[in-house]
């Protein structure tokens, strides 16, 4: 297709589409409810911009568009960015940042490589409704309008809404008739009950960490945890934080505070520090192990006191500590709220759109980005689809 293309949003999934779209000789507009494009870029990766991930694994993604699979699997997002002068860099974990170290470098490559094929960027112009007529498109800014052939929606979620993310879009899509996955934040802290952390607010630990409802483990990460005065935190606790919006207080967060060693090697090890720091005050019993206030709040939770001698521990206080330091249990409270999130879960189902990210309803009317149902882990992933998305979108804009 050549002819007028209207993208709604200038994050990630826009800068992108409009560039693809661009250079397949479309007139582009990208309207933009911010005074600049690419708030969120700027922030992603702590800075850094962790933009994308080695290999492909769709194990790593979650939601109903299952067209994403194959969308995904052959896109080379490092040849990607290269295309516009942005060389990269691979962390030992697999994660992909600029070769710079800083997400400006992202964003400044996308605004240039869009201002050289002649993108056009509108910005502080909210898109608040949509309407086709007779194979073209009026996209509504309050009393302004554009008229298009194609629209490509990259409005984003409802997370971060301080970077321009408020999820307008979602009632004026499902008044067209789109089903909304209802959207819940992930990507973010778990809750929990404030008087189980509140004495550990600041401290970090390493851990298997599991969700668990019932006896069910429903998904296991091992990795840093961070305790706030309200939550347990840390990207293991993100990547589990779409189950906790699923599951609520049904769901709890187990901590194994020894993952390297084996469970059987547990109550010889105490018994070990038993016999070499017995004198001790039982507050000190396990600060080769772990960090002192942990290990002090262990030892209240089984019922020791710390200031005895580790010695006067009963034998139904160890055995209890023996089984809390391999499975010490946090009730999920609720969710977090999106702004506290780093992506949503939920959006325009994938049920809604065509295996090139049309709309199956209107003809002309393309989703790609955090808009649609699809949501990745910690690493990458997220921004992965943004880009290949959109540029799926932008390329079958005469297909649907
Ligand atoms: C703090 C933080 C850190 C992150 N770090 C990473 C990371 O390192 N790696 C990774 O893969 N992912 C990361 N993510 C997630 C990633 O940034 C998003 O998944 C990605 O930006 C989504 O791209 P998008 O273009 O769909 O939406 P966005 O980038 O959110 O862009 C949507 C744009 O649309 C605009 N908009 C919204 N509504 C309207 C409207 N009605 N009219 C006009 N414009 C509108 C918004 O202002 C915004 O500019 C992070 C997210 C956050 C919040």
């Amino acid at each position: 297709m050549s002819g007028r293309v209207i993208v709604a949003g200038g994050g990630a999934a826009g800068l992108s589409a409009a560039i693809a779209a661009a250079e397949n000789g479309n007139a582009v507009t990208i309207l933009e409810r911010l005074p600049r494009v690419g708030k969120k870029i700027l922030l992603t990766g702590n800075g850094r911009c962790n933009l994308g991930h080695e290999g492909f694994d769709f194990s790593h993604y979650h939601g109903s568009v299952k067209q994403a699979a194959r969308i995904l699997a052959d896109f080379d997002v490092k040849a990607y960015f290269r295309r516009f002068g942005l060389l990269t860099r691979t962390d030992s974990e697999g994660r992909i940042y600029p070769m710079s170290g800083t997400a400006a470098s992202v964003l400044d490559a996308l605004r240039f490589a869009a201002e050289q094929r002649g993108v056009q960027t509108l910005c502080e112009k909210q898109v608040t409704g949509l309407s086709p007529k007779n194979g073209k498109w009026t996209v509504f800014c309050g009393d302004e309008r554009f008229s298009a052939d194609a629209v490509i929606l990259a409005a984003g979620g409802a997370a971060a809404p301080n970077c321009g993310t408020d999820g307008s879009l979602y009632p004026i899509l499902r008044k067209m008739g789109y089903t909304i996955v209802p959207p819940v934040p992930a990507l973010c802290p778990v809750p929990t009950d404030p008087a189980r952390v509140r004495a550990l607010k600041g401290l970090r630990v390493r851990a298997a960490v599991s969700a668990v409802c019932g006896n069910r483990v429903l998904k296991q990460e091992t990795g840093e945890v961070q305790f706030t005065d309200t939550a347990l935190s840390g990207i293991c606790l993100f990547n589990l934080s779409r189950l906790a919006a699923e599951y609520g207080s049904r769901m709890e967060i187990a901590l194994d505070l020894l993952p390297e060693i084996p469970v059987q090697e547990t109550a010889p090890l105490l018994d070990g520090m038993l016999d070499q720091r017995g004198d001790l005050p039982a507050g000190d019993l396990l600060t080769g192990l772990l960090p002192k206030r942990i290990a002090e709040t262990c030892i209240k939770q089984c019922g020791g006191n710390c200031g005895e001698p580790a010695s006067a521990l009963s034998a139904e206080t160890v055995g209890r500590l023996t089984a809390l330091l391999r499975d010490w249990r946090f009730p999920v409270t609720g969710t977090a709220k999106f702004a506290q999130a780093q992506v949503t879960a939920g959006g325009v189902a994938g049920e809604c759109v065509t295996d090139t990210l049309g709309s199956r309803l209107h003809k002309g009317l393309f989703f790609c980005g955090e808009l649609l149902d699809l949501d990745g882990d910690c690493g990458g992933y997220n921004l992965t689809w943004a880009w290949i998305s959109a540029l799926t979108a932008a390329d079958n804009l005469g297909h649907a």
